[in-house]
């Protein structure tokens, strides 16, 4: 029980700072769905930090599917070998699913055999936002979405050259747009 209750008290923690933006940055949108197929530039400030994207719970609930906010919205995980993107070999770019923002290209996916999508690197570095995991009794590098926070996956240090990093995304955080 203590365990239990420790445990709940680290997942409020994580679910209370996730969506903490500072306001002067972001846009409030109550926007549809991103169309599939569809990138999303990254936008910048007069500072040129991004500008992220902010939404109420509620109304991500009216844009994804369960499953969909289960693993962007409440960091779940897709089961492995079970992602509609694991054995996509097109030439493209992976985007948010949440909002269209570019994050990997697919000249950096891998057979990892993990059983989810694999990249060694991110398109831009400062897309992908990386945040301490400590949940499930392990210390691991959670990345997500520098503009939505919607979860992606994880980051390991065991992928292949020249980054030597294995960037573990699930296909539900994804979408893939085709090159023309
Ligand atoms: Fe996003």
């Amino acid at each position: 029980m203590k365990y239990i209750l420790i445990f709940l008290s680290l997942s409020a923690c994580q679910f209370s700072t996730k969506n903490e933006t500072p306001a002067a940055e972001s846009r409030v949108s109550t926007e549809t769905k991103v169309p599939a197929d569809t990138i999303v530039p990254a936008k910048y400030d007069a500072n040129k930090r991004l500008i992220r994207l902010t939404k109420s719970d509620a109304d991500w609930k009216q844009v994804l599917s369960k499953t969909e906010y289960y693993v962007l919205r409440e960091e779940g995980t897709e089961r492995a070998f079970t992602g509609d993107l694991l054995k996509n070999h097109e030439t493209g770019t992976y985007t948010c699913r949440g909002c269209g923002l570019p994050l990997f290209a697919s000249d950096t996916k891998f057979n990892s055999g993990t059983g989810w999508p694999s990249f060694w690197k991110p398109i831009n570095a400062d897309f992908v936002a990386e945040i301490q995991d400590r949940s499930h009794g392990m210390v691991r590098t959670e990345v997500e979405c520098a503009r939505c926070g919607g979860h992606l996956g994880h980051v390991f240090e065991d992928g292949p050259k020249p980054t030597g990093l294995r960037y573990c995304i699930n296909s539900v955080s994804l979408d893939f747009v085709q090159e023309q």
